[in-house]
């Protein structure tokens, strides 16, 4: 942050700093001179009883010039980090980050009462990334029968194969399959 004497204030800073409309209140109840805007911006908020935010901007540039407040001007302060979840999403950032990851249970299947198949889990086909805009986190589990998107959407990780449960076939051929390569 420049020094505040030779600081140009943006509709930003007063949008954000809600107190420097005190300092310019303060500059218009005393301002004696009849430079347009000012005369203005006083009358402005004489009526209204507050000032635009251009309007709070203009008079802080001004104030600037003013020989009283030369050393004087309040420096803007800037919201914490957090509140950039206000913000307008920034579409620079990349939508989604992937993130090395390991999976720590051996098997993957739906959480629906009526399938009956447990899947091997497959942690090379596996994908855990990062949503920046919305700080969440995104997995898609991969069995090693290579399940269709649709199926595999909704898959949870399990220690065990359930009692009412198989193991799939296709699975572990695939695995073996593998195994055998390497
Ligand atoms: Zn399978």
């Amino acid at each position: 942050m420049e020094p505040a004497y030779d600081y140009k204030y943006t509709d930003r800073d007063v949008r954000e700093n809600p107190n420097l409309i005190t300092p310019v209140k303060q500059y218009l109840g005393s301002y004696g001179g009849d430079f347009g805007f000012l005369v203005q911006a006083r009358q402005y908020l004489a009526v209204q009883g507050t000032l635009p935010t251009s309007i709070i901007r203009g008079v802080l540039n001004c104030m600037r010039a003013d020989p009283y407040w030369i050393g004087r001007m309040p420096v803007p302060t800037y919201a914490a980090p957090t509140s950039q979840l206000l913000r307008p999403v920034d579409l620079r950032r990349p939508r989604r980050i992937e993130l090395k990851a390991t999976f720590n249970k051996p098997y993957v299947m739906s959480p629906w009462k009526t399938a009956y198949l447990v899947h091997i889990l497959n942690q090379r086909e596996s994908r855990l990334w990062w949503h920046p805009h919305t700080g969440t986190y995104e997995c898609l589990l991969q069995g090693w029968c290579n399940l269709d998107y649709s199926r595999r959407r909704n898959l949870i990780m399990v220690d065990n194969i359930p009692e009412s449960r198989e193991e799939c076939t296709r699975c572990r051929t695939a695995l073996q399959a593998y195994q055998a390569t390497i």
